[in-house]
């Protein structure tokens, strides 16, 4: 299957409610190329470096995220251009994108990423530090970052009842960390499924789904 044909496969089969980002980490920009001229405009990158580098060179309406595993020092290279930082997982990064963010004058959309597999090799806070990040003062004084919801990673294992449960427990965070209104945050997405799992993430209540090999092919 092509990239367009891919792309024509998950727009029909995802419920309207569902972003679909094509994650296209180590894909060339021939790649994406396919992809935007089949209309689709939203791509996910893990990596700082790489993600600038294909913002400078594709078209500059195009949004991209970041999906992956962030470095404070990295931060100021995409402040001008992200259009949403998933993997939130500190308030130490929240303080550096505010600064980076106040400096071009741009409001940053970020998620926090929460940790809900087993595996010690997946990133992301708890519940509970999501839920006091949300509520201290220290973060309304962050004009510059805007948290919209939050990411989470499943378990890498053929144990669906394992991913569902993972999920289900994201989408209760999520329910419960929404209450938590302020003037920087407002918890509208829910960034969960990949490839391999996306269909019981949905089925979980994700609204946005990062999808990669299943659209560019798998990555060497
Ligand atoms: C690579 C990656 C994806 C996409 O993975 P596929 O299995 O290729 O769909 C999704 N989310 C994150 C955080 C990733 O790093």
């Amino acid at each position: 299957m092509t990239i367009p044909e891919n792309l024509k496969h998950f727009k029909s089969e995802l419920p309207e409610n569902v972003t679909l980002v094509a994650v296209s980490k180590t894909k060339p920009n021939e790649d994406i190329m396919e992809a935007y001229n089949a209309g689709h405009r939203i791509f996910g990158e893990n990596k700082v470096q790489e993600m600038t580098d294909k913002y400078e060179a594709l078209p500059k309406d195009i949004e991209w995220h970041m999906i992956g595993h962030v470095q404070s020092n990295k931060i100021k290279y995409m402040v001008p251009f992200v259009s949403l930082i998933h993997g939130v997982d500190r308030m130490k990064l929240l303080k550096e994108i505010n600064k980076q963010g106040e400096k071009h004058d741009r409001v940053i959309n970020c998620l926090l990423q929460i940790k809900i597999a087993e595996e010690d090799s997946k990133f992301g806070m708890t519940d509970k530090k999501a839920e006091e990040i949300l509520k201290s003062d220290t973060l309304s004084g962050f004009k510059f970052v805007n948290i919209k919801g939050v990411m989470g990673m499943a378990t890498f294992t053929d144990d669906e009842a394992q991913i569902k449960k993972e999920f289900s427990f994201l989408k209760t965070t999520f329910d419960k960390l929404k209450t938590y209104h302020s003037a920087n945050s407002n918890l509208e997405i829910i960034s969960m499924g990949m490839s391999g799992d996306y269909q019981l993430a949905v089925a979980c209540g994700s609204n946005m789904v990062r999808i990669g090999s299943s659209i560019f092919g798998e990555r060497d």
